[in-house]
């Protein structure tokens, strides 16, 4: 070994150099950002091509659909991935927030059915369907 060589003794008491991390996953790369609040979409995972309100708006809006095991799911989509038909809708009464539903659920609500799991769905986000549907802001 060189033990007269200084840069080498100098280097045992260095503290170890950080291990590099790994690379970030692709996914985290956005091929054009818009500007620094826009999220990409929850579902399709793409960048808005709307402007970023607007993007903000749509991927806020709740779409509800029963799962497999008869759940509520709530889920997101952007402008470009949300769905286009079977759709059916509920609202406030008051302020008109609604909600999308899609599937199954829609089909039970454009019936005028109101499944029982939706129902324990809207009173935990504390929607109220009596006397009218209202929102959890409007709900008494
Ligand atoms: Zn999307
Ligand atoms: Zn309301």
């Amino acid at each position: 070994m060189n033990e007269d060589d200084p840069a080498t003794q100098l280097s045992l008491f260095d503290p170890a150099p950080p291990e590099p991390r790994a690379a970030e996953p692709e996914q985290q790369r956005i091929p054009e950002q818009r500007a620094p609040q826009a999220r990409p979409c929850p579902s399709c995972h793409r960048a808005p091509d709307s402007a970023p309100e607007q993007h903000a708006r749509d991927i806020a809006q709740q779409w509800l659909e029963i799962t497999a095991t008869g759940q509520i799911a709530v889920r997101h989509f952007c402008a470009a991935c949300q769905p286009h038909y079977g759709l059916a809708f509920l609202a406030c009464e008051l302020c008109g927030l609604d909600l999308f539903l899609i599937g199954e659920l829609a089909h039970e609500v454009a019936e005028d059915r109101l499944p029982t799991v939706l129902l324990t769905w809207l009173a935990a986000e504390g929607w109220s369907p009596h006397p009218v549907l209202t929102c959890p802001s409007h709900a008494r």
